[in-house]
């Protein structure tokens, strides 16, 4: 197992930063055996891209959300506006629904990070 830098983003998710270190089953000069093991966690300010990702997509879901409310006082006169709001949230929520599947399949493969 070989060490690697790992960084921690603030919606927890997280990625592989540089080698750090070679382990004992490892001594060939600039090889690692594979196995990758957490040489030390390093925590970001932002959210991994997926997660950036989703949360703009959350937000047009809201926007069309609110507006949506607010036209439903009137129905009759917004009547084609809220359909296409009501298109567009359904288009939304289906993309925020395969962007946290993607999401988490990303990271079941990958594992959880191992304690060096
Ligand atoms: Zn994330």
């Amino acid at each position: 197992m070989c060490y690697y830098e790992n960084f921690k983003y603030s919606c927890n998710d997280w990625k592989w930063g540089n080698f750090r270190q070679h382990c004992q089953a490892e001594y060939r000069q600039g090889e690692t055996c594979g196995m990758k093991m957490v040489y030390q966690t390093l925590p970001l300010a932002e959210k991994c891209v997926m997660c950036e990702k989703i949360e703009r997509k959350q937000r047009r879901l809201e926007k069309h959300k609110a507006d949506y409310q607010r036209w439903a006082v009137e129905p009759q006169k917004y009547r084609y506006s809220m359909e296409k709001a009501y298109e567009e949230m359904k288009a939304l929520a289906q993309e925020i629904q395969k962007l946290m599947g993607d999401k988490q399949a990303r990271y079941n493969n990958v594992g959880n990070p191992r304690r060096g």
